[in-house]
């Protein structure tokens, strides 16, 4: 029989170390919410429009409301989670659970997220990197379990990444590691957001894909794709390559040749046992893997090469939620 606590007053408290914790996935466009438990699966999940410009306090208060929604749809209170962990794009203060700045928000400086959060939902909160969290998931309980070193590379707008080193995420000198986007690979390569020339997503992005395929179309490149590139995305240069389309072919042999040279930096400097992909471009499978394993084999020294696995997300769309709620789990450990 399920056991129906009532509250408080039960004489029997649920050990605080076992209680499922809500994870937030905030973006740029939809914030998205789980309940996730100690085996690291998704219990109940919710999704939201994020509406930045609102303004943290409005969003905030959206995304409790949201998360205590979500608790009830599961059966549960908030005194039945033991806390929530956010994950957000930016750069983040993460002594103080601070968004410092992030680009995909517009407006949001020093923004105090975590206690915005943990006040309104009366809860414990933790903060950290979207695309850190994200990375702790692959190798909590996705395509990197069980290693000890991994690193995500997320492929959307620009190119995230997360590092895990010895089972934790590396956050460097000042929470700033992972910017595996910014990483250059052309000194004189095309401007990025960042102010820089010739960065690792400029090119390996899936906004990069689809400015090359527009690019080399518009030179008179033939291609099934000529009627739409003004709306054209990642999935649609994937579906045309699956169909023969020869500029889309290559295309994906092209971006997999600039993923793997970064990949291929990240061997040489980490040595790490997992490279996990994710991201929209990822559903194109082979056609991508394939040409990033070829360059990075091809470019990268033998002892740093020996044995790493390079593979695509298995979590795709959760991996957010799950990573943050566990980061959260770890921080509330100790
Ligand atoms: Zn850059």
């Amino acid at each position: 029989m399920k056991d129906e606590r009532k509250g408080p007053s039960s004489s029997s408290k649920p050990d605080p170390d076992n209680l499922p914790a809500l994870g937030v996935d905030l973006g740029g466009t939809n914030t998205k919410i789980g309940l996730v438990d100690h085996q690291g699966q998704v219990r109940q999940r919710l999704r939201l429009p994020t509406r930045p410009e609102e303004g943290p306090r409005q969003v905030a208060g959206r995304i409790c409301q949201a998360a205590r929604e979500c608790l009830a749809a599961a059966g549960l209170g908030p005194e039945q989670v033991s806390g929530a962990g956010i994950g957000c794009p930016g750069t983040i203060d993460l002594e103080d659970g601070i968004v410092a700045f992030a680009p995909n928000l517009p407006g949001w400086r020093d923004v105090p997220l975590r206690s915005l959060i943990a006040d309104e939902l009366g809860r414990p909160c933790s903060l950290d990197n979207d695309a850190n969290v994200a990375a702790l998931a692959e190798h909590w309980v996705g395509a990197g379990r069980g290693a000890s070193s991994l690193v995500l590379l997320t492929l959307g707008t620009g190119i995230g990444g997360g590092i895990i080193l010895d089972g934790r995420i590396w956050h460097g000198a000042t929470g700033a590691a992972g910017e595996i986007g910014h990483m250059s690979i052309n000194p004189d390569g095309p401007r990025c957001q960042c102010g820089n020339r010739g960065c690792y997503e400029v090119y390996g992005s899936a906004t990069a894909m689809v400015r090359r395929l527009r690019e080399a179309a518009r030179q008179g490149a033939q291609t099934t794709l000529s009627s739409r590139l003004e709306e054209l995305t990642a999935e649609d240069i994937y579906k045309a390559a699956v169909e023969g389309d020869t500029l889309a072919l290559q295309n994906l042999e092209d971006t997999g040749r600039y993923l793997g040279v970064g990949v291929s930096n990240i061997l040489h400097i980490l040595n790490p046992e997992v490279i996990v992909f994710s991201g929209g471009p990822t559903a194109a499978g082979d056609m991508l893997l394939q040409p990033i394993r070829e360059e990075v084999r091809s470019r990268t020294l033998q002892a740093c090469y020996e044995g790493v696995r390079i593979c695509f997300s298995r979590l795709s769309d959760d991996a957010g939620v799950i990573g943050a709620a566990r980061r959260f789990m770890v921080t509330a450990r100790g």
